[in-house]
């Protein structure tokens, strides 16, 4: 019997949690309308949402551009991109950063579109490890990373996890409509063959296009003893094509090889998003990441900052809140501070996919950043 992914570790229903939260925030956002002077440290104060979850990750896209279009991603189609001056400086990046780890976040993962495409790249990382942000990453497509493995890891990158959606050079490039694939190997061996650490490929199981390579994927992983994660597929493709049966359920993932090569529970932080194990007889790990259907909202951990400065505090967000307003309309810290403090305080309980009445979000994946 393939176990329940996450969701057997909820042990405090929200509502709870809420309680105790609510009364503590509802305290907090009295003493910051009072300008009194301890008030800067209450700005200052860790992050935690009404259900008291405590927010400590952060994803930052820093474009929306990206040289793939991932069919599970982007469309065909001509997409816009945002004009340059949509998207955030890196100056405004750094202030918004220096001013989250100042309220609790400690891990930061730089993300897109393909975060290698801004030039400047690796100045950023500079920057961010300057911060003092404990837990540094990027995820990338891999194309242009062998080439940049050893710039990011002088400037402080501190791992990595790279896309590959098909291990047969044929199919990659059809998922990817690009004819990239030995560069993207080439992407994964030079950051094998560095100090960054783990080295997490994720591939986006779509039935019928990639869930055939489900073995052949788990063997990679033992061959070169890294992490192979294993994403369902959500509903944030840019040509709205998602139905569930095209999505590959982590259970069934999980029995596929366990029956080839018996696996092994890892033991993994609450809010990590993916389920971890080794393998009984050798070598590598597997992720098993099932936003869909083993939700893990009950931990969730994240907020996003999309390229244009705009801040979300779940992926299948409604809305987003423009930081970049505040940033260019001469906000001080403490204002910016503030505003997050509220947004993160309404962070939705959970994605509601499997909700009968959900929508997609009107933004998707490229523009998000995953
Ligand atoms: N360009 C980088 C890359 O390819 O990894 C970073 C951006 S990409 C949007 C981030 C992650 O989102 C990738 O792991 C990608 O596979 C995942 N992703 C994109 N669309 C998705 C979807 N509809 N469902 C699940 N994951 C998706």
């Amino acid at each position: 019997m393939a176990p329940r992914f996450g969701k057997e570790k909820v042990q405090q229903p929200l509502d709870e949690r809420r309680t105790v939260a609510q009364i503590q925030s509802r305290f907090w956002a009295f003493c910051l309308r009072l300008d009194f002077p301890g008030r800067h440290r209450i700005t200052q104060m860790q992050l935690t949402d009404k259900f008291g979850r405590q927010i400590t990750d952060v994803r930052v896209s820093i474009t929306d551009r990206c040289n793939f279009r991932c069919v599970y991603c982007r469309s065909a189609n001509h997409e816009n991109h945002m004009a340059h001056h949509e998207l955030l400086e890196w100056d405004e990046f750094e202030r918004l950063v220096r001013i989250l780890v100042g309220m609790g976040i400690r891990k930061v993962r730089v993300t897109g579109g393909e975060p290698l495409v801004r030039p400047g790249i690796e100045d950023f990382i500079t920057r961010l490890k300057a911060l003092g942000v404990h837990d540094l990453s990027m995820t990338t497509n891999g194309y242009l990373l062998a080439e940049r493995c050893d710039a990011l890891i002088a400037a402080g990158l501190d791992r990595i996890n790279i896309s590959l959606d098909s291990l047969d050079r044929a199919k990659f490039e059809r998922v990817t409509r690009t004819q990239t694939f030995d560069d993207v190997m080439a992407g994964i061996d030079a950051s094998h063959s560095s100090r960054l650490r783990p080295v997490k490929v994720n591939a986006v199981l779509v039935r019928g296009l990639n869930d055939d390579e489900v073995e052949a994927f788990a063997a990679f992983a033992r061959e070169r003893d890294l992490i192979m994660r294993f994403i369902e597929f959500m509903p944030l493709d840019a040509d709205r094509a998602w139905t569930r049966d095209l999505m590959v359920p982590a259970a069934q993932v999980y029995r596929r090889i366990h029956a080839r090569w018996p696996l092994v529970p890892v033991s993994h932080e609450r809010s990590e998003t993916a389920r971890k194990y080794r393998f009984a007889d050798g070598r590598g790990e597997i992720g098993l990441i099932a936003p869909v259907t083993q939700p893990f909202c009950g931990f969730c951990s994240r907020i996003r900052l999309t390229a244009d400065g705009k801040l979300r505090t779940c992926l299948f967000s409604k809305d987003d809140h423009d930081l970049k307003f505040l940033l260019r309309n001469g906000a001080t810290d403490d204002d910016v501070a503030r505003e997050i403090r509220s947004v993160v305080e309404e962070k939705e309980a959970g994605h509601r996919i499997n909700e009968p009445d959900f929508v997609p979000p009107s933004r998707t994946m490229v523009y998000i950043g995953g």
